[in-house]
């Protein structure tokens, strides 16, 4: 399948075109059938066509679609008290896309720096991590230190300092006096599904406090239930009690497939920013906002908790394929966000999947990403990892010839 002529050429796509979902299934143009371990890249937390976010849209879509943030609607309010109750009793701010709401962050941050200034006057840095991603948009492509990404772009936004992911000692040594925030993902997905330990994000927490920086979470892929808890902030595996936020970006699967991006700040924060200092047409639509409330409504306590479950029990499974395929050389993640280092490319692997009926994702070259739905069923589960097992052993032949 070649690329259509009028679509830019920016996407290495899967030869497949889809016309239905269900579920965690997704039906392609001439009936095949695919378990999807890929969720639209971590949007369809909720599987495709979830009763309670159609129903929600289609009421919203017959009522009312758009007014501008000139005036209320029911819907934006709703979402935004609902996802301050259930994080850290913020305000918010909403936009369209995971870029824009980690664009509006650094605004943010910049903004905070110019009204809290240092000794030194003014501060406008930022710290980020070596292999994050943060988006596309020119501001959030800054903060993404990765040479694929950045190329031929430049010159990029000045005042983004990188440190080692998981390393306390370089994020030290990347603070300088003109340092006002640090901006990074509880789990790094684009980058290769790393993890970094409880002991970092504590002492980030605590430098934080201590040079009066804002702590950032990107949670654009890590929220909505991904890792086991509504934000990764909240996992207990993940980070210790106590590490919350200033300021936290979600998108992605917030509406399971609508676009809609979203700032969340403690107040103080939030109130660096009056009327007229930040804005978006689009944002905090009428259509998403009920979407998003409908996702917050499906993910309650126990439905999370369900979710943890079959969550950890694909994760045993998964861990006791180390022994007997050597080239799988290390399991990561959290929840249903998890990484498989291969030691070889994956993209060969993906295909195979794909041909085998399973969607799955390679990322950082060697790392098979799975981001099944969270409303996976224990049966959907174990068929999926029988369908990954299958695609794996299938190597094991052409393993062995080449020792
Ligand atoms: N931040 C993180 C952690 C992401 O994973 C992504 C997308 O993959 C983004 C930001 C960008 O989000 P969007 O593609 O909605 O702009």
């Amino acid at each position: 399948m070649t690329t259509p002529p009028y679509l830019f050429n920016t996407y290495k796509r899967q030869p497949v075109t889809f016309v239905r979902g269900r579920g965690p299934w997704l039906w392609d143009d001439r009936g095949h059938k695919y378990l999807d371990f890929f969720s639209g890249l971590a949007v369809c937390n909720l599987g495709h066509a979830h009763p309670g976010v159609a129903r929600a849209v289609t009421q919203q879509v017959k009522t009312l679609l758009h007014t501008s943030n000139l005036y209320y609607t029911g819907p934006q309010q709703d979402l935004a008290r609902e996802l301050s109750r259930r994080t850290f009793g913020g305000r918010v701010f909403f936009c369209n896309s995971g870029a824009e709401a980690n664009e509006g962050a650094i605004k943010l941050a910049r903004r905070f720096g110019a009204m809290r200034p240092g000794p030194r006057g003014p501060r406008h840095e930022i710290i980020v991590f070596d292999h994050a991603f943060h988006g596309r948009t020119l501001g959030a492509l800054s903060a993404t230190p990765q040479k694929k990404y950045q190329a031929n772009f430049g010159p990029l936004v000045p005042g983004f300092k990188v440190a080692l992911y998981g390393d306390l000692a370089s994020v030290r040594a990347a603070l300088t006096p003109k340092t006002c925030a640090v901006l990074v993902e509880p789990i790094q997905g684009e980058g290769g599904v790393r993890v970094a330990s409880p002991a970092f994000f504590a002492g980030l927490a605590a430098l934080c406090r201590k040079n009066k920086l804002l702590l950032m979470f990107d949670e654009v892929q890590t929220g909505l239930g991904r890792t086991g808890t509504l934000y990764a902030y909240q996992n207990r595996a993940l980070m210790p009690a106590g590490v919350v936020p200033d300021v936290l970006t979600s998108a992605k699967g917030l509406a399971n497939g609508l676009p809609i991006g979203a700032i969340l700040a403690k107040k103080e924060i939030a109130d660096l920013l009056q009327p007229g200092d930040h804005a978006s047409t689009f944002g905090g639509g009428a259509v998403p906002c009920r979407a998003a409330r409908a996702v917050l409504a499906a993910l309650s306590p126990s439905a999370l908790a369900r979710a943890r479950r079959v969550a950890g029990r694909m994760r045993r499974e998964i861990d006791s394929w180390k022994t007997t395929m050597p080239f799988l050389l290390d399991v990561r993640g959290a929840g249903h966000m998890l990484g498989l280092e291969l030691d070889r490319p994956g993209a060969d692997f993906v295909t195979r999947a794909r041909k085998n009926g399973l969607l799955i994702n390679c990322t950082a070259d060697r790392v098979l990403r799975l981001l099944p739905p969270l409303i996976l069923s224990e049966a959907d589960a174990r068929r999926g990892l029988a369908l990954l097992k299958k695609t794996l052993k299938d190597f094991l032949p052409h393993e062995r010839k080449r020792q």
